[in-house]
């Protein structure tokens, strides 16, 4: 696949758009700038790549809103070698996002068939994630722990064993609520038993479900 001046030219004006929505990292503004989204598309909606929404990438899910995946980004204040949880690889968009901060990611998807497209995908583009099949609600305990957990689809609750594979010091964002919407929680361990929460506005993701597919 190309990437053309025009592409380039469209980036320029997707990352002026998150930056007047409020994203001021400039480590996630570059990696905007950087990462050709059309990439990551379905045929189907490659022409709408530098529009700031979500779309469909097949089985049911979407590539979520670049605004959002520079929020949560954003949230996660990711300094340089952190070992992240990505739970929700989708289509690698977000993934390929934390490599260029340059740290080591963990991801994990639930649907075999999205898997193996975005193994393939970003295995092409010269990405080097860890990739896994399964169910981001049990974490990677043999793998963990991380010092960032990220989580890119609305879970009902706080996953109790994702709390567990958290650094001491580590950062956890997660879209918390059902169907109708989520909040971005942050969740700061700051303690062996202790974790402090925020809330950091309204978002809406597809749904974490269990088991996999
Ligand atoms: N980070 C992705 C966002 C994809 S949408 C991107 O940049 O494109 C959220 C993804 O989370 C979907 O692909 C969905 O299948 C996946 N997901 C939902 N519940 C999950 C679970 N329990 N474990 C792993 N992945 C899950």
């Amino acid at each position: 696949m190309t990437d053309t001046y025009r592409h380039k030219g469209l980036r320029k004006k997707l990352v002026d758009t998150i930056k007047e929505k409020g994203i001021k990292d400039t480590r996630i503004l570059e990696a905007v700038g950087k990462i050709p989204r059309h990439h990551f598309m379905d045929s189907s909606f490659i022409e709408f790549a530098y529009r700031d929404q979500a779309f469909p990438i097949g089985s049911g899910q979407t590539i979520s809103q670049p605004y959002t995946v520079a929020f949560q980004t954003e949230l996660l204040q990711i300094e340089k070698h952190n070992k992240i949880l990505e739970v929700g690889t989708g289509s690698g968009y977000q993934c390929a996002i934390l490599l260029e901060l340059g740290t080591k990611v963990f991801t994990i998807e639930r649907y075999r068939e999205l898997y193996l497209k975005s193994r393939a995908l970003l295995s092409d583009m010269g990405y080097k994630p860890y990739f896994f099949y399964g169910d981001g609600y049990a974490g990677l305990p043999n793998h963990g722990p991380f010092d960032r957990i990220l989580i890119t689809a609305g879970a009902p609750e706080i996953p109790e064993e994702l709390l567990k594979q958290l650094k001491i010091g580590g950062r956890m964002v997660i879209p918390v609520g059902g169907s109708g919407g989520q909040v971005m929680m942050l969740i700061e361990r700051i303690g062996e038993n202790e974790y402090k929460e925020s809330k950091h506005g309204y978002f809406a993701f597809v749904p974490m479900l269990k088991g996999k597919q």
